[in-house]
């Protein structure tokens, strides 16, 4: 019995080394927007966290972050309750997973909506934003932040060029709300650090870093000056009843103005591997960083039926790509062959 105890303490020092390390670079990321680790490395941490869980989950620690959602929002700005919670996604790395993904949606379904049509976009690489409009005005503003709770951005929201400010479409709807991607494009990401280098000395580490800056400055002027862009991937209220995809949300949020991430529907995991495949071809062409593709059932009926486990839906993942040091370490390999 007492090895028992021993083999416990042990688990769970590794748990709390783990916990606390990952505490840190959250705060890193998401609240500094200035990370330490590589994403891959970082990922890895997690990685290492769940598989003690799974195998110990007597063991799981109460401030365990494996089921949180980004951070404890930045306190400068005024924080606000999102109306409905801003989730995360989970991640797929290869064809066999996207399979057992599919798979688990399936049982989930009865018979006859077996194997749904769904619908790919690209993962865009910036921060989770939720706008709200009002009879066809834009009010507000607020970042994902810990999932629950965001920061008001509306004032640097408004510097965006490509976003929507009135939507004489929309007048006739009391609440809209359009999720999406605030990201900074590549060519504005160079030029910024060029500039940046030169007066302060400093650059940023990636476009998502500095989109994520950026959108939290405190004072607008700067945020108006940084060159940032909205992709709507999402309406969570307002859609009218007659549509019933998600395809069909994008293609109206076009309609209205809005820029949305490139769409494609597909009916089987191979054809979304397809899908996948010419997107990391193009990848490089891209004017903006992606870090995957997204896969989402169609139907939004289907969606509802699924529903969400603590931080993702059901209904969704991410099939990310692999990361640029395994993809050299790949190389390196071919090479010594
Ligand atoms: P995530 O970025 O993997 O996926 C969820 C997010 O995807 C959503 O919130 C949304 O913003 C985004 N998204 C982009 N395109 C979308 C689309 N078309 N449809 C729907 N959503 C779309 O999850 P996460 O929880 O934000 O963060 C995890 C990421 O952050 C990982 O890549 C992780 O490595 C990184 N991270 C890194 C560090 C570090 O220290 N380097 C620390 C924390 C997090």
């Amino acid at each position: 019995a007492n090895d028992g105890t021993n083999k416990n303490t042990e688990i769970v020092s590794q748990m709390r080394t783990l916990i606390e390390s990952i505490k840190q670079h959250n705060y890193a990321y998401y609240v500094l927007d200035n990370p330490i680790l590589e994403d891959s490395e970082y990922d890895q941490l997690r990685r290492s966290l769940l598989e003690i869980e799974e195998e110990y989950p007597d063991l799981v620690q109460p401030d365990s972050p494996i089921n949180q959602v980004g951070d404890m929002p930045l306190s400068a700005f005024t924080q606000v309750t999102h109306d409905i919670p801003m989730l995360s996604l989970g991640n797929v790395f290869e064809y066999d997973d996207l399979r057992d993904f599919m798979r688990r949606v399936n049982d989930r379904l009865s018979d006859s909506q077996q194997n749904p049509e769904y619908e790919m976009e690209l993962k865009l690489d910036g921060l989770a934003v939720s706008l709200k409009y009002e009879h066809g005005k834009f009010v507000q503003a607020v970042t994902r932040g810990d999932g629950q709770t965001g920061e008001d951005i509306t004032q640097n929201a408004k510097t965006i060029r490509n976003l929507p400010l009135w939507i004489a479409d929309a007048a006739d709807i009391e609440l809209l709300e359009v999720r999406g991607e605030v990201l900074m494009p590549k060519a504005g990401f160079e030029r910024l650090n060029r500039l940046s280098e030169a007066s302060e000395g400093k650059t940023f580490a990636n476009p998502r870093n500095a989109a994520a800056g950026s959108l939290r400055q405190l004072d607008p002027a700067i945020a108006a000056s940084r060159p940032l862009a909205f992709y709507g991937y999402s309406v969570n209220q307002g859609l009218p009843e007659s549509i019933e995809t998600q395809s069909g949300a994008l293609a109206w949020l076009t309609e209205l103005g809005f820029t949305v991430s490139a769409v494609e529907v597909v009916a089987n995991p191979r054809a979304a591997q397809t899908y996948y495949e010419s997107v990391i071809e193009g990848r490089a062409d891209l004017p903006f960083e992606i870090d995957g593709i997204v896969i989402k059932v169609n139907s939004l009926a289907l969606q509802q039926q699924l529903g969400f486990l603590s931080r993702e839906p059901r209904w969704a993942t991410a099939y990310k790509f692999p990361a640029e040091t395994v993809m050299t370490r790949l190389n390196d390999i071919e090479w010594q062959v």
